[in-house]
């Protein structure tokens, strides 16, 4: 199969890509690549701020969501300080710790709940972490933590505790920002990306909103010109074009709405660009679509060895995902019965293969 022919629908990205004034911006500004980009992340910090309604201080522009949450383990956790993490999660929040010396817990997401989040899920497993990390929509279920259990688990933590809350699927979502909370708070730091809704995965460009109080220890974490110039004139310009964001959420809307009704396995309600599947077995199910040339995420490495996560894609990549997922559902349907009725085993059947 040619690369053009496959489907891929496994790491959330925007399958309409970026906004074309964001194209623009990246090019030009590749022509001054020989200047460090000082004056192009104050812009973009000033920019976001405006949006937010925050200091440009506050907003710590990284390489990437993974690279702001990096800049809040380096600014926040001394050697050995252990951070609380959702399980099933997204594995870097451990990773990022694990690599500034500290240790992981984790609190759990049931299944059999459809891994509803609540304030008192997470504060059963406390136990005065540095960080706790809340993933809202959160990856891979599509799950939210609504803001009055955001305000449980602000107000249940200890003084030390600083609540991290990852937004990185917020732009599909009804829920509020967190960001909201920040101006009465010091104890609660946002993570936001360009990657997903603003289609910028490539050029890796992410960014935290954290408390005034302490906002100035970025001078002292970041990696300095850690953005660089194609990226943050391209997020600046994309920022200003809703119509590319607004019609890139309205897609997913639909495609996951699409996802859960016509699929034929049990998926969980999702708020992000994604929708996780209940398929039974996730590598199998995973492998034999990539075969027929649509790529989903098997979810065994976040825990969940049942469940495939499929990604919002465009209208014909959606459907052809359906396609080809139902129809490998069917096919291992088939398989089953037969074992079941004692078909499949029989000598010269084919079944023992
Ligand atoms: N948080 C979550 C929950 C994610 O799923 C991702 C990307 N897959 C990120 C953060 C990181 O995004 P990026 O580094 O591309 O901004």
């Amino acid at each position: 199969m040619e690369p053009e022919e496959l489907v891929k629908l496994s790491s959330n990205e925007n399958p309409h890509g970026p906004s074309p004034a964001a194209v623009d911006a990246a090019s030009r500004a590749v022509a001054d690549a020989h200047v460090y980009p000082t004056a192009a992340h104050a812009d973009l910090t000033e920019r976001l701020a405006d949006e937010w309604d925050v200091d440009p201080e506050q907003v710590w522009v990284g390489p990437g969501a993974d690279g702001a949450l990096d800049y809040l383990s380096r600014a926040t956790l001394d050697p050995g300080d252990r951070v609380l993490v959702p399980s099933p999660g997204f594995a870097y929040y451990g990773m990022s710790a694990r690599y500034h010396h500290g240790s992981v817990a984790e609190y759990p997401l049931s299944k059999a709940d459809g891994f509803a989040q609540t304030a008192e899920g997470v504060l059963d497993a406390y136990d005065g972490e540095r960080i706790v990390y809340v993933t809202t929509p959160h990856n891979p279920t599509g799950s939210v933590l609504e803001r009055e259990e955001l305000r449980a688990l602000l107000d249940g933590v200890d003084d030390r505790t600083l609540v991290v809350v990852d937004e990185a699927y917020g732009e599909y979502s009804d829920e509020p920002s967190a960001v909201e909370l920040l101006d009465a708070r010091d104890d609660l730091a946002v993570t936001r990306t360009f990657s997903k809704a603003y289609g910028l995965a490539g050029l890796r460009i992410g960014y935290a909103v954290v408390p005034e109080s302490w906002a100035d220890a970025y001078a002292r974490v970041n990696t300095p010109f850690a953005a660089n110039v194609a990226a943050l004139a391209a997020a600046s310009a994309a920022l200003d074009d809703d119509d590319h964001v607004e019609r890139s959420v309205e897609s997913a809307r639909w495609a996951r709405a699409f996802l859960a009704a016509e699929l034929d396995a049990p998926t969980f309600d999702t708020a992000a660009n994604f929708v996780l599947a209940d398929v039974g077995d996730g590598t199998a199910v995973a492998e034999r679509a990539q075969q027929r040339g649509v790529i989903v995420r098997d979810t065994t490495s976040f825990g969940l060895p049942g469940c495939v996560r499929v990604s919002c894609g465009t209208e014909s990549e959606t459907r052809r995902a359906v396609e080809v997922l139902n129809d490998v559902l069917a096919e291992r349907e088939a398989v089953t019965d037969a074992s079941a009725t004692g078909m499949g085993t029989e000598p010269g059947s084919g079944g023992g293969a």
